[in-house]
């Protein structure tokens, strides 16, 4: 199989036929075999009727249902899971993203990337809720990961697929693939892609994704840099602390000595006890977190490196 496309899928029983009639229209001039993979998250409407109807006519199209609504990351994880093709593309089933792009999405991968990334250059959406927080969010997701991108929200991506297979997604995590990918030594290149407005059903964001994606983006940094190594970070954290209460404690007894501002009533004398506390749990939080991602990586046979290949290793 040269290629799945996964589509999640929450309430847009109006879009499924369009979208299937699109995906065949953009690869019927390319001569691969591919399947299109439908994931419903868990529908309210007759998504999954629909869907049930395409795969009954066209057995390219594979379904498959969520219990519930997990969410958009875990329903593209479900189908991550299941695909087969050589390549991988995600893309959303509300038409916003344009399947007459898979080609050239394709072309780029076969250049030798790892990860084309969809750059929807005239995005289709709300200015203030959408566009701009997407705009601040994106450069500083570039800054923190180091991988400079422009729109690392657009779901419309070709992955190869032993990239996929190793990261693992959570929370709004879909978008920082590139991201997780690179840090495993991927190739990661950006292509313009066709945006176009919802034209029916609703979509199911608002500004307060922005949050859930800033926060995710805390992880995501913490893993990238520090997930192997956690008490390099909280370590320093808690030997600064406790340096700065050292500081605190000397200009505590400095006064008593010196000046006669009798301890007691020094408020510097608290800052101090606050600060060796802090830095101590600083410490003993370092500590845990190495022997958790200690667990983390053995456990999973998880290494910390990732090899590109070998030579005469067998
Ligand atoms: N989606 C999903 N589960 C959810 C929310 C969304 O599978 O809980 C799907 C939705 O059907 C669509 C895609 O994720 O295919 C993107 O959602 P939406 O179009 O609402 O996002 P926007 O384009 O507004 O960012
Ligand atoms: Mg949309």
């Amino acid at each position: 199989m040269d290629l799945s496309i996964v589509v999640p899928v929450y309430n847009e029983s109006p879009n499924l036929q369009p979208l299937y009639n699109q995906v065949i229209a953009a690869l019927a001039g390319v001569n691969i075999d591919f399947e299109l993979l439908l994931v419903d998250d868990g529908s309210l409407d007759d998504s999954f009727a629909v869907a049930l109807s395409l795969a009954q006519t066209d057995p390219r199209v594979k379904v498959i249902r969520l219990r519930r609504n997990f969410g958009q990351t875990a329903a593209m994880a479900a189908g991550f899971d299941v695909a087969r093709g050589e390549v991988i593309v995600p893309m959303d089933s509300d038409l916003q993203n344009d399947p007459a792009d898979i080609p050239r999405l394709l072309e780029k991968i076969r250049e030798g990337y790892d990860v084309v990334s969809g750059w929807r250059k005239e995005r289709q959406d709300k200015w203030w809720s959408r566009r701009l927080p997407s705009i601040l969010a994106n450069r500083l997701i570039s800054r923190m990961t180091g991988v400079c991108l422009h729109d690392y929200g657009c779901t419309l991506k070709a992955y190869k697929r032993d990239v996929l297979s190793r990261v693992n997604l959570y929370g709004e995590m879909h978008r920082f693939v590139p991201a997780l990918a690179s840090q495993g030594g991927a190739s990661v290149a950006e292509m313009t892609v066709n945006h176009r407005p919802r034209l029916a059903g609703q979509s199911k964001y608002g500004i307060d994704r922005t949050l859930r994606v800033i926060l995710d983006l805390i992880t995501v940094k913490f893993m990238l840099k520090y997930s192997t190594r956690p008490m390099q970070l909280f370590g320093k954290w808690g030997v600064w602390t406790i340096a700065l209460g050292g500081l605190s404690g000397m200009a505590t007894l400095y006064m008593k000595w010196f000046e006669g501002l009798s301890m007691n009533r020094n408020p510097l004398l608290i800052l101090t006890a606050f600060l060796f506390f802090s830095g101590v749990q600083f410490l003993v939080l370092g500590l845990l977190a190495e022997i958790i991602t200690r667990t983390y990586h053995e456990t999973q046979d998880k290494p910390i490196y990732a090899i590109r290949e070998t030579v005469n290793l067998g």
